[in-house]
């Protein structure tokens, strides 16, 4: 049979099995059409179903968590970790609280890690969790209590060498201390290394914060070089106000971009001068506010309400916001306006139509997988810190990740070369992570 046959044999096995998922069907969609030439190479992957095995989690966990909030009504929400492969080290990945959340929605998420986390070159697994929390409007202990009786039922799952989660949407280090907290408490541990993303007192690392914003900039560097172009006085664009929105823009300051725009999922702010990063933490880091208060302090800035940021012209675009927020329509808008780049802080923030009409239009385009990968970078050098009972300096911890992001991008860009798909960091990223991840199976044996 034909490769290109198998893949689509493969991939509607995946569509039967997980009726209703289309999160995961796109990103699964998404990595095996790029794997033709790889299973080409290294037939053995075929004999030895390492696809089937990994489109198949090892262990899916659903549970109810209880709480009650001020009012002291109870509550019912629902938890998922899936642990989906932990051929390269223990499973790991971010949990997210939002009310989107779905099994479907965190397969998929899980999925992309496996291949993300393989491409940082360290050793851990892939997982993803979270609940259909909403954490929008909730008082600090609304969300403790929630945190807690979350990790009543998680705690059993999780430890430094079996899983070890982190914060996604929702869930920063707030979430994570108090989360660590409870661990601690049930466990009678203090086991640093069973989460990542705490804060700087209790085990944190340096530059954990800051490091999914900056890993993204620091590819966006990479994939500029070997266009022989720079991000200087150039004009960016940023969807979201979140975490890695924020880092990403301050990055980019500091190499002497310009950014226009960044938005929350009400609408994005505009102003053309640049924006006010300080005024961006003030709302969102300190007072947990919307984006739409920017106005009142910058007078001359515009809010638009349900706007839709891609319409902006730039010559940098970074999706740091979620997924399939950038389609088609989008994507053709951008490349219209001459936009040289865009890369992924969000995971799978583009359709696939949108994917589809970058590569064409063969402008430089870092997907996710690749781009974003300095969070979990950076969490698995705070679990190096914590096994070593060490911890390092922002400026040593940040060298680490400029270092882990430049890797990333060579061996994207050098993979994509090898099977004949010069420039296409979609390519080189899905058949290098994948390569790593099937290697390690092979060798575990049939488990
Ligand atoms: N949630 C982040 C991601 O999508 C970070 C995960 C982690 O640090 O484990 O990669």
């Amino acid at each position: 049979m034909a490769v290109q046959e198998k893949i689509e044999e493969l991939y509607q096995e995946v569509v039967r099995k997980n009726p209703g998922e289309n999160e995961f069907h796109q990103a699964a969609m998404e990595v095996l059409q790029s794997l033709g030439p790889a299973l080409v190479k290294y037939p053995e992957f075929v004999d030895k179903k390492i696809i089937e095995r990994i489109c198949e989690p090892e262990r899916q966990i659903i549970f109810r968590i209880p709480w009650r909030n001020d009012k002291g009504e109870v509550n019912i929400n629902r938890g998922f970790r899936v642990e989906f492969n932990s051929a390269l080290g223990p499973y790991k990945g971010g949990l997210r609280f939002h009310p989107s959340v779905t099994l479907s929605v965190i397969k998929f998420l899980g999925f992309e890690q496996i291949f993300k986390n393989a491409l940082t070159g360290m050793p851990i697994g892939g997982a993803k969790g979270g609940s259909d929390f909403d954490p929008k409007g909730k008082s600090e202990d609304e969300i403790m209590s929630f945190c807690q009786s979350f990790m009543i039922e998680l705690y059993r799952y999780i430890g430094e060498y079996t899983d070890v989660p982190a914060g996604d949407i929702g869930v920063g280090s707030r979430e994570i201390n108090f989360l660590f907290g409870q661990y601690k408490r049930i466990t009678n541990r203090y086991e640093s290394g069973v989460l990542t993303g705490k804060s700087l007192n209790i085990g944190g690392s340096m530059v954990r914060k800051e490091s999914t914003g900056y890993g993204v900039v620091y590819f966006l560097k990479e994939m500029l070089n070997v266009l022989k172009e720079n991000v200087e006085g150039k004009t960016c664009i940023v969807s979201g106000s979140g975490n890695v929105a924020i880092y990403a823009m301050e990055k980019l300051e500091q190499l002497g971009a310009r950014v226009v725009a960044c938005s929350d999922s009400d609408g994005y702010i505009y102003d053309e001068t640049g924006v006010d990063l300080n005024l961006i933490k003030q709302i969102k880091e300190i007072e947990r506010g919307r984006i739409r208060e920017y106005k009142k302090y910058h007078k001359e800035s515009k809010y638009i309400e349900k706007g839709n940021i891609w319409e902006i012209p730039c010559k940098i675009a970074l999706p740091c916001a979620t997924e399939n927020e950038l389609n088609g329509k989008d994507a053709t808008k951008l490349v219209k306006n001459g936009c040289i780049a865009v890369v992924e802080g969000a995971n799978m923030p583009t359709t696939p139509e949108g994917v589809k009409v970058f590569l064409e239009a063969g402008i430089a385009y870092g997907p996710g997988k690749a781009a974003n990968a300095g969070g979990v970078a950076t969490s698995a050098l705070e679990m190096q810190q914590n096994a070593s009972r060490d911890s390092w300096s922002f400026k040593f911890t940040e060298r680490r990740l400029q270092e882990i992001m430049k890797g990333i991008h060579d061996l994207c860009y050098s993979t994509a070369e090898e099977f004949g798909a010069q420039g296409n960091y979609v390519k080189g990223a899905n058949i290098a992570g994948f390569l790593k991840v099937a290697k390690a199976m092979l060798e575990l044996g049939l488990v």
